[in-house]
């Protein structure tokens, strides 16, 4: 039995996951879970999963206490690592959205704990530090994003140096179609209606300006150890082939499904396994006809530019990025800043704070800090 604590538990990717861990109670067991407010969610889930032993939510509920004597709780701040204290768990399944995500990542490797990732800040804000610290401990960092699923499973039985590049396929985005010139008046209702994937309103944004997929360049640098020059994002639009890894001899390796993010989180918890779908309908190529691709244009698409700058310069790069485009997301959303904004306060944020080579992890949150304070202060400036 795989016991597992699950952090972000009432997301997107936390719901998916709890249903995966239905399917297969014989072999999963869920002993630990996270949620940000959403009580209700936490009460029913507590109810539905006697085996749950540990929960977090972000403020304490007298409520909930009584009601479940036998779970140990914890709230607030430094809840969350203290949740983790209680070591009975075998795979930390990481579903936090934002910079949040990073030190239980950081105290699950320090036990010495797998980590299934699907929090993106993790390597995109400390990729050099949490897989240097993950390599020394010898554990692994098992990728749920749908792309690094696609590479880990097509790098499968594979000798690193045969590899001559990684091609991440990126949908392009809600406004794929659109002039350039008409992006200015960008509303965020629209930016919210994503052509293929159902997503939170963060991850909706960052796939329409492809910061998304800028972060899941820098992501999969770390995750597998290749180099920027040999890792090429590609527009596709069906969202069927997922991405792909290239070999030396010319053979392109792609891993393809219908988008559904059931199958990579799946891939994640039972890894090396490819487990039977229950309710899936198995791609029908026939039927599929023809997929379609597109080079992605760096003019229109300046923060995938901005995430090679970014990852190529490493340090506190990467901490600077993620800070600034969480925060310029964030007043996009509340209707404080255009959408076109968002990319020019980012790059301007890569230009004006100081980078640090070998940045510790002091130094990473720091940066990160400092960007959220940048961009609110040139946000009231606009
Ligand atoms: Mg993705």
């Amino acid at each position: 039995m795989r016991r597992i604590f699950l952090l972000g538990a009432s997301g997107s990717i936390g719901t998916q996951t709890l249903e995966i861990c239905k399917e297969h109670v014989d072999e999963i067991a869920i002993v630990g879970v996270s949620v940000g407010k959403n009580k209700t969610f936490l009460r029913q889930l507590l109810c539905e999963n006697p085996g749950i032993r540990f929960a977090y939510a972000i403020d304490y509920d007298e409520e909930l206490v009584k009601a479940f004597p036998h779970i140990s709780f914890y709230w607030g701040d430094n809840g969350l690592l203290e949740l983790l204290d209680n070591k009975e768990y075998d795979l930390l399944v990481n579903a936090l959205v934002g910079f949040t995500g990073l030190k239980p990542t950081l105290k699950a490797i320090e036990d010495h704990k797998d980590v299934a990732l699907a929090n993106k800040e993790t390597l995109v804000a400390a990729g050099d530090i949490v897989m240097a610290k993950a390599k020394a401990a010898e554990v692994n960092i098992i990728p749920i994003d749908s792309e690094h699923s696609a590479i880990f499973q097509c790098l499968a039985g594979s000798n690193p140096q045969d590899i001559k590049r990684l091609i991440i396929t990126a949908s392009g985005g809600a406004f794929r179609d659109w002039p350039y010139e008409a992006l200015t008046k960008v509303k965020v209702a629209d930016a919210l209606n994503h052509p293929v994937w159902q997503m939170g309103a963060k991850i909706t944004i960052d796939s329409a300006t492809m910061m998304n997929k800028g972060y899941e360049i820098i992501e999969a640098h770390h995750l597998f150890g290749v180099s920027y020059d040999r890792i090429t994002p590609v527009i596709h639009y069906e969202s069927i082939v997922h991405s792909a890894v290239e070999y030396n001899d010319g053979s392109l390796i792609a891993q393809m499904s219908h988008p559904d993010m059931r199958l990579p989180i799946e891939y994640a918890l039972f890894y090396p396994r490819h487990l039977p779908r229950k309710s899936y309908s198995y791609l029908d190529l026939a039927k599929i006809g023809r997929l379609n691709f597109k080079e992605v244009d760096y003019h229109r698409y300046k923060l995938v530019w901005a995430a090679f700058l970014a990852g190529r310069l490493g340090g506190n790069m990467g901490a600077i990025l993620n800070g600034a485009n969480d925060t310029a997301v964030g007043l996009f959303l509340a209707g404080h800043i255009s959408f076109t904004a968002i990319e020019r306060l980012v790059i301007s944020a890569l230009n004006n704070i100081s980078y640090i080579a070998k940045p510790t992890l002091d130094d990473i949150f720091n940066s990160h800090d400092q960007a959220v304070n940048y961009i609110n202060s040139m946000a009231n400036k606009l």
